[in-house]
């Protein structure tokens, strides 16, 4: 088998800047069976294989890649799902470039074979019969799953797989947590979440949807129902605020109040009646993923002005380099080195402008990164009609007000250990309610980690 030698990677399809920012179609269209192939002979398929050690899933990467090369679409698939269960969904939105594809040896001299496209290519081209493989013999054993993000998903997953009597208990009307309510169409369509999860229904798995956990019943009251052993997945959903004057007018959302009306009740389609107001002039406060999706929403919704505006320059934004290079060339502004400190709202309370004040870069702060100081004398007013508060979420306190002995963290987040369990016998966290707002992959590799730990317990216990 013979193995190329460029230097770049396969070029990924995109519809044009001018057409995609006018419509919800997927961005990145996706490679045909000639690209995938080519960028598969990339890969040297390495002995030590450096970039599974950077999967949090432990994919095994270069046994699908191979599988790719030899024209073996639905081995590929079969290698990839042992233990990541959603395969479509990573290879579209996984940060690659800090995980896996940071660890491949071709990225030494040129660009790492492009891993997240070729598993993307694997999980859309699989043959449907091919999908689940899941066959395990029932133990009769429950067990609780709060929350359908990730997380919970993939702990839900490789727990059926194990013979578990799996349910999970989900707040909205729809499971994917992030992925259908947060991630937009354009970047994930919900036509791929949908038939990701089905698959996993199709394996054993319940899916409780309209069901929150400490309104509907408690932690306590699962264990008295029978269940084992419960894995909490709540995802990091609430909302911060700046806390600035005139926060509270007519016209400010925060992003997940934005992202939620459009992506899970489809305001952008006509069909459906969910209100939302998108002004000509739109500011979103804030510098990663989420406010890049909001800017970009925004701007399908048929905003004029879209502005990013963000306290550090453009080099410290923690969204992917690839979505800010997206949102740039579809007309969306940045405003770096600039922070609100307050709204203005006319005389019926609508928000009308935003005062910011430039700010500059001093030494590093506990992040690493340069720390945001103002420039006293330099606040400016710009128009706006919506602003979108997009500056990070927390834990909901709802499962740590209702469970007794539930250790918190400052912040909010759960308290676990390596094995994620938290301090109640019996009871497992993972994803954004332990580490705080982070990513889908490292939300998987928690699931998968606590589904691994929870089946040992179970063992154990019977064997007691
Ligand atoms: P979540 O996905 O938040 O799921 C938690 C689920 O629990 C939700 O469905 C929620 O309704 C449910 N729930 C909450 N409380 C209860 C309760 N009491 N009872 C029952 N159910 C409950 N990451 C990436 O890797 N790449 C990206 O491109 C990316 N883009 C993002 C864009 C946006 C707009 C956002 C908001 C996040 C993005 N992320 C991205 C981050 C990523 O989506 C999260 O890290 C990941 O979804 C966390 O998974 P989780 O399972 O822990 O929680
Ligand atoms: Fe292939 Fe890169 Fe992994 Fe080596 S490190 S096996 S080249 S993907």
């Amino acid at each position: 088998m013979t193995t190329d030698n460029s230097q770049k990677k396969v070029l990924m399809p995109h519809q044009l800047p001018g057409i995609r920012s006018k419509n919800w179609e997927e961005v990145a269209t996706g490679y045909t069976a000639e690209m995938a192939f080519k960028e598969a002979e990339r890969c040297i398929g390495c002995k030590n294989s450096p970039c599974i050690s950077g999967c949090p899933v432990d994919v095994d990467i270069p046994r699908f890649i191979k599988k790719i090369k030899e024209g073996l679409v639905n081995e590929a698939y079969s290698i990839i799902t042992k233990t990541n269960a959603l395969p479509a969904i990573c290879g579209r939105v996984c940060p690659q470039e800090t995980q896996c594809e940071a660890k491949c040896i071709r990225g030494l001299k040129g660009e790492p074979v492009a891993i997240g496209r070729l598993e993307r290519f694997a999980a859309d081209n699989a043959k449907e019969d091919n999908e689940s493989d899941i066959t395990a013999i029932k133990n009769g054993c429950q067990i609780a799953i709060i929350g359908s993000g990730p997380a919970g998903l993939t702990c839900a997953g490789a727990l059926a797989k194990l013979g578990y009597d799996v349910t999970i208990f989900e707040a909205f009307h729809k499971p994917g947590g992030v992925l259908v309510y947060g991630i937009p169409e354009f970047r994930l369509p919900k036509s791929i979440v949908s038939k990701e999860i089905s698959i996993l229904e199709n394996s054993g798995v319940l899916i409780k949807v309209d069901h929150v956990i400490g309104r509907i019943k408690t932690i306590s009251e699962l264990f008295e129902e029978g269940y084992k052993a419960i894995f909490v997945s709540t995802g990091a959903g609430l909302p911060m605020f700046m806390g600035i004057t005139g926060e509270e007018a007519i016209g400010v959302y925060s992003a997940n109040e934005f992202l939620t009306r459009i992506n899970l009740m489809k305001a952008y389609d006509k069909n459906y009646v969910t209100p939302i107001n998108v002004g000509e002039n739109v500011a979103v406060v804030g510098g990663g993923n989420v406010a890049m999706d909001a800017a970009r929403c925004a701007k399908r919704m048929g905003a004029e002005i879209v502005t990013v505006i963000y306290r550090r320059s453009e080099q410290e934004m923690p969204a992917r380099r690839e979505e800010i290079e997206h949102a740039k060339e579809e007309g969306i502004i940045l405003q770096t080195l600039s922070n609100p400190v307050s709204i203005i709202s006319n005389k019926d309370g609508y928000a009308e402008g935003l005062e910011y004040i430039k700010m500059k870069l001093g030494e590093p702060d506990s992040s690493g990164r340069r720390a945001p100081i103002p420039e006293e004398g330099t606040n400016q007013i710009m128009r706006v009609d919506t602003v979108i508060m997009a500056i990070g979420t927390s834990p909901n306190p709802l499962i740590a007000m209702t469970t007794e002995n539930l250790e918190i963290k400052p912040g909010g987040c759960v308290k676990t250990d390596d094995n994620m369990r938290t301090s109640i016998e019996g009871v497992w966290a993972g994803g954004d309610v332990v580490t705080g707002s982070a990513t889908v992959i490292l939300a998987m590799g928690a699931g998968l980690k606590a589904a691994y730990d929870i089946d040992k317990y179970i063992n154990i216990s019977r064997n007691q």
